[in-house]
């Protein structure tokens, strides 16, 4: 199919970089904009893994839940082996809880939320032995839940192999930062230091910057940055099937093939788009998961990431069309769960474009609570 509309998207992380590619599949001649720095997707821990989530928002849980349950089709849409991919895989999460009571309660609510995310695969309660057969460095005396059907995603391939993909689509990439401009005849300008190009639509996928793009054209934006930082250590031993670890309260833990296993990670609100790497907080990281995994005490720091997560004040992500700016689309505030959420989302705007029925309806993540015009 061939299809001449022409859409700008400003941000390749994880939501431009899938919408990228869906758009690109469909016919859209596309042009992406993307800076890169301080990117959150190519920082991200990797865990995808909604359904052990205590936390109440049931409009969040129904975004994370689907978007969990999306990974396989993106894989498939992508042509990538989800059992054997670098990319992602369903390796299971094991979940530390305080207590054994605290444990049997969160499987509980698991179970429950099962009969409607079969994804979750099958629960089991293992036992200390158990825990430590299915990840050899653990060492801990304690129970933990076992989710089969958790799995670890790397942002920085998966971004990769959609933007790839996008490319040989006929997708066009600029690395530069963009401003997005208002053009007198409906149609909207993305002006770069090279040049200025006009769109029929544009997709703001700027995550946590999108207050510098859209503040100076007189919008209030309800989003603030966070700073993570994340470490991957490396380890003689091969780590590919070796599940993700949630220590309760402690730092997580999620292997990857050949031996690297990131920590973390950071969760820092006063720092603003600070990027600089503090030393002391990873020596702190790397010391809360030793007390759970002793000999990752002296494991090398191989790489360490910073990246900035976009928040809203209540925690709640918003995507959509931005109302009274019609083919003008937005999605930000994906905050610490935004790796499972963004391909979903991604998936919804193509959808709104397309002019098809939504996945979940946009409704339930307004754009105008968090984006407002104070003046012409
Ligand atoms: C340390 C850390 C760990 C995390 N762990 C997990 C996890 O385990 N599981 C999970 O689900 N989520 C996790 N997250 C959250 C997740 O990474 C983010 O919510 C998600 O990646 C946000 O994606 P995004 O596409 O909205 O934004 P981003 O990935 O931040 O992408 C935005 C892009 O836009 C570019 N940009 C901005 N302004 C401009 C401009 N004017 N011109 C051109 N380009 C511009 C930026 O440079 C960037 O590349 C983690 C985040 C961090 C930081």
């Amino acid at each position: 199919m061939t299809n001449k509309q022409s859409i700008a998207i400003i941000g390749a992380g994880i939501v431009g970089a899938t919408t990228a590619f869906y758009l690109s599949t469909a016919g859209y001649d596309v042009t992406i904009y993307d800076e890169g720095t301080g990117q959150a997707t190519s920082a991200a821990a990797g865990i995808i893994c909604p359904w052990l989530s205590q936390r109440r928002n049931k409009k969040w849980y129904q975004l994370a839940a689907t978007g969990a349950a999306f990974y396989p089709t993106l894989l498939r849409d992508l042509k990538e082996d989800s059992i054997h991919s670098d990319i992602y895989r369903q390796v299971g999460t094991i979940v530390f809880k305080k207590s054994p009571e605290l444990l049997s309660k969160l499987e509980k609510i698991a179970l429950k939320r099962r009969e409607l995310a079969p994804e979750i695969g099958e629960l089991t309660i293992l036992s200390p032995d158990e825990v430590k057969a299915k990840l050899p460095l653990l060492v801990s005396n304690q129970s933990a839940l076992f989710a089969s059907g958790g799995a670890r995603v790397d942002g920085s391939l998966l971004t990769k192999k959609l933007m790839d993909t996008a490319v040989s689509n006929g997708a066009t990439v600029s690395n530069k930062k963009a401003q997005l401009l208002f053009s007198t005849n409906g149609t909207y300008t993305v002006s770069t230091s090279e040049k200025n190009q006009e769109f029929s639509t544009v997709i703001l996928a700027v995550g946590a910057w999108l207050p510098e793009i859209l503040e100076p054209l007189g919008f209030s934006v309800d989003i603030r940055p966070q700073k993570g930082q994340l470490i991957y250590l490396e380890v003689e031993e091969e780590t590919k099937d070796w599940p993700v670890v949630m220590p309760d309260g402690e730092k997580d833990m999620i292997p990857f093939p050949n031996g690297r296993i990131a920590v973390g990670a950071t969760h820092e609100n006063d720092e603003g788009y600070d990027l600089a790497i503090d030393k002391e907080k990873l020596a702190a990281m790397l010391a809360d998961v030793a007390s759970v995994a002793p000999s990752l005490a002296t494991a090398t720091i191989k790489e360490a990431r910073v990246g900035t997560r976009a928040y809203t004040s209540d925690f709640a992500p918003f995507f959509g069309e931005i109302p009274g700016y019609p083919n003008l689309y937005v999605a930000s505030g994906l905050g610490s769960s935004g790796l499972t959420s963004g391909p979903i989302i991604a998936r919804i705007l193509t959808q709104l474009i397309m002019n098809e029925p939504t996945d979940l309806p946009v409704s339930d993540y307004p754009v105008a609570s968090y984006i407002q015009k104070l003046s012409i």
